[in-house]
């Protein structure tokens, strides 16, 4: 509480005092006078006035006196009155004013206790306040540093964070007599008496900034030494690769060479166990790619139809052999061409159709691929009737090494790191993927991704018929692939039936006129062959026959087929069917000497093979010479230099090169780039070079193509691709 102060009367109060006294004086004496006047009028020697009126008129003038002063003493009560309130207004005002610098003290003794660190300066400068952290940081005392314009010494400049409030703020590491210390400073500008002023507030966060460099330091190390283990994984999965791919590659040649059925069985465990480790091999380089960082991505545009379907034939065999069905629907509505990463966006397609065949018994696979939102997004559904997810298995699947339950595991086999993989791959291109699914009622796996339409040519791969107002008739006895196939023709106008047998099919047949029947052939050839019979009258009747089933394709053309589609179906191919009748015994008796150039182009070339690894290159001469041609082998990339020269001028220059990527002394690139200069100056024919190696990164290839290689072929060597890629560079070498 305020203590009492005695107060002033102000002086207004004072001089209304004195003016009343004054005037009372003078009316009282002024009173006074008048009746001392007339009273001693009245009884003087010469008054001839009657009393009687004197008395009166004095009475009536004493009256005015009295009512004068009655007056003049209710203004004095009046202005007592005032004078209270103004009292008592002058004691509040005392309070208030005493509760303000009561306040201003205390705020003053808390910035000075403060922790933080608090320094004002003038608009030059100039210390106007500091507080006691602020001494001690600068170890001067208050008076030395007011009115100075004395700054700290800054060890280290740190952040800059923006704030929110709109207040500028840094980090520090300012030399402190007791060491240094980090200060993350706020500052704003105060109004004072003075003008203007910057209050700069810091706060020690010594603490803070240390612990989060050495967590920064620990995470650094660990992701270095992650780095460091992946680079170590990849380097010893790609030396493991090397051997592997000679062992696979031997037992491939052993199997052409006369073996006891014995020896045939054990051979091909010795191949099924090699692939199956190849298989782990590629999925933990390719994880430790990931973690490592090291996953190239390249967005090229590609035609998306062809490369689903590719991918659906590539693993048809596996599903066919399963006695699985297994096709594909792209959305017309969807882009012929888009853009992005194809390799690894196949790695994935790949990775879940290999799951679904595999967890799949019965039934079949269908991969369904149709616009998603935002536009440019596109998504692939792969779904399977197979056995299915448990809710809990399915929040774990995703994860490295994580396998649904371990029983199945052991009866599928693999590493648990496939959807690992594609799930970073598909993060690592924007997208999405998950699954839904039910124990024994198969699973749906979802991905989509953004697949930008490509800007080069963006014509449909194909033309659509005009199928408006026929019936087309389709007999399989699988749902999936007819069903997919309907989609497709009621797409392009016609109305659609699908029957599971023959016997139902003869007695829809006769219902109405058809233009056409698709028969698959997994009805079986009689079977088929009684539909060809009863559509006799059907101006199109084309069989769907599984590639393993090629054999059978003269006796059902014989039996009433006008045409026949190969499984799983290419929508451009059906579209073909349906806008050309071609001959279906001219395309049938074509098959088998079609087969048989795609086995073996060019026969009988002269080819130098550079090949550092004995087995590798042995591998390598045989299925050359399995193939036709004469190859010629070179240790390393300056062996093949010389014999390349001296080829040309015995006047006999090699057809092909088959260059390895790593070599030792001058490698396969080096050696490119020699044998292309070479031709430059000496303005000689192109030899075509097409490049191995056990790595298919797009580096690699990128690195080939600009050394001026003409096809690439990743390791182990097969005949079929050894082919087409001798095929292909011949193209491309043709066209450079
Ligand atoms: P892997 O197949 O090599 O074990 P993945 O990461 O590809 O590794 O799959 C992990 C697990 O997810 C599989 O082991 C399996 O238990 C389960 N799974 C994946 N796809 C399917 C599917 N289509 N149907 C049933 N289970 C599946």
């Amino acid at each position: 509480m305020r203590p009492r102060a005695t107060l002033r009367k102000p002086a207004i109060v004072t001089r209304r005092l004195l003016s009343l006294t004054v005037r009372a004086a003078a009316i009282t004496s002024t009173s006074f006078g008048i009746a001392f006047g007339f009273l001693s009028g009245t009884v003087g020697p010469n008054a001839h006035y009657d009393p009687y009126t004197f008395a009166v008129g004095v009475s009536a003038l004493f009256g005015a006196a009295c009512g004068a002063i009655g007056l003049l003493l209710s203004r004095i009560g009046q202005m007592k009155r005032e004078l209270r309130h103004l009292e008592a207004r002058l004691d509040e005002a005392a309070d208030r004013n005493w509760q303000i610098k009561e306040a201003e003290e205390r705020a003053k003794s808390f910035f000075e206790a403060q922790d933080d660190v608090i320094v004002r300066r003038g608009r030059d400068g100039a210390i106007t306040y500091v507080n006691d952290a602020f001494c001690a940081l600068a170890g001067r005392s208050r008076g030395g540093l007011l009115a100075t314009n004395f700054t700290l010494t800054v060890l280290e400049q740190g952040d800059a964070p923006a704030l929110a409030d709109g207040t500028r703020g840094c980090d520090q590491k300012i030399a402190a007599p007791d060491g240094a210390r980090w200060i993350a400073w706020r500052e704003v500008t105060v109004r004072s008496e003075s003008g203007a002023e910057t209050q700069s507030v810091g706060r020690d966060v010594t603490d803070r900034v240390e612990a989060e460099r050495a967590l920064a330091e620990a995470r650094d190390q660990a992701e270095m030494a992650n780095r460091a283990k992946s680079r170590f994984l990849a380097m010893v999965s790609h030396e493991i690769r090397t051997p592997l791919n000679g062992i696979l590659g031997m037992a491939d040649l052993l199997r052409d060479t006369p073996l006891s059925a014995e020896q045939t069985a054990y051979l091909n465990a010795v191949k099924n166990s090699g692939e199956t480790l190849l298989a782990l091999i590629d999925e933990i380089l390719d994880f430790s790619k990931i973690e490592a960082g090291r996953l190239d991505f390249a967005a090229r545009p590609f035609g998306l139809a062809a490369f689903v379907e590719e991918a659906v034939e590539l693993l048809g065999p596996r599903a066919q052999a399963k006695g699985l069905e297994i096709c594909c629907y792209v959305d017309e509505r969807l882009p012929a061409r888009v853009v992005g990463d194809a390799a690894r966006l196949r790695q994935v397609l790949f990775n879940l159709t290999g799951n679904a065949v595999k967890f799949t018994e019965q039934g079949g696979v269908s991969i369904v691929v149709e616009p998603a939102a935002p536009p440019d997004r596109v998504a692939i559904a792969v779904r399977d009737t197979g056995i299915g997810i448990s809710p809990d298995d399915q929040a774990r699947i995703f994860l490295e090494f994580e396998q649904a339950d371990g029983g199945a595991a052991r009866k599928f086999g693999g590493t648990g790191l496939g959807l690992a993989i594609s799930k970073r791959i598909i993060d690592n291109m924007g997208g999405t993927i998950d699954v839904a699914s039910a124990p024994g009622e198969g699973s749906t796996f979802r991905v989509t991704v953004p697949l930008p339409r490509a800007g080069d040519a963006n014509e449909p791969p194909f033309a659509a018929p005009d199928l408006r107002g026929q019936d087309i008739l389709i007999v399989a006895p699988g749902a999936i692939e007819a069903s997919l196939l309907a989609r497709h023709l009621q797409r392009w106008g016609a109305r659609m039936q699908i029957v599971p047998d023959e016997k139902v099919a003869a007695a829809v047949l006769p219902e109405q006129p058809w233009a056409a029947v698709l028969a698959d052939q997994a009805l079986g050839t009689a079977a088929s062959e009684a539909v060809a019979r009863l559509a006799a009258a059907v101006p199109r009747r084309i069989v769907l026959v599984a590639p393993a089933m090629r054999s059978e394709l003269a006796a059902l053309s014989a039996a009433g087929f006008s045409g026949y589609l190969i499984k799983p179906v290419r929508a451009a191919s059906l579209a073909a069917r349906f806008a050309d009748d071609a001959a279906f015994a001219a395309a049938a008796a074509a098959e088998p000497a079609a087969a048989g150039d795609a086995a073996n182009p060019g026969a009988g070339l002269s080819i130098l093979v550079a090949e550092d690894n004995e087995i590798n290159a042995l591998l390598t001469r045989a299925l050359l010479v399995k193939l036709g041609h004469r190859p010629t082998l070179a240790k390393n990339g300056a062996a093949a230099l010389d014999n390349w020269l001296a080829a040309r001028a015995a006047g006999t220059p090699y057809d092909r090169v088959l260059m390895d990527l790593h070599m030792p002394g001058t490698d396969g690139l080096e050696a490119t780039r020699r044998i292309r200069s070479l031709e430059t100056e000496q303005h000689s024919p192109r030899t075509p070079i097409v490049a191995l190696t056990a790595n298919a990164s797009a580096e690699d290839r990128d690195a080939c193509l600009a050394a001026g290689m003409d096809g690439f072929l990743v390791k182990p060597l097969d005949r079929d691709r050894l082919a087409a890629a001798l095929a292909a560079a011949d193209k491309s070498a043709l066209a450079a």
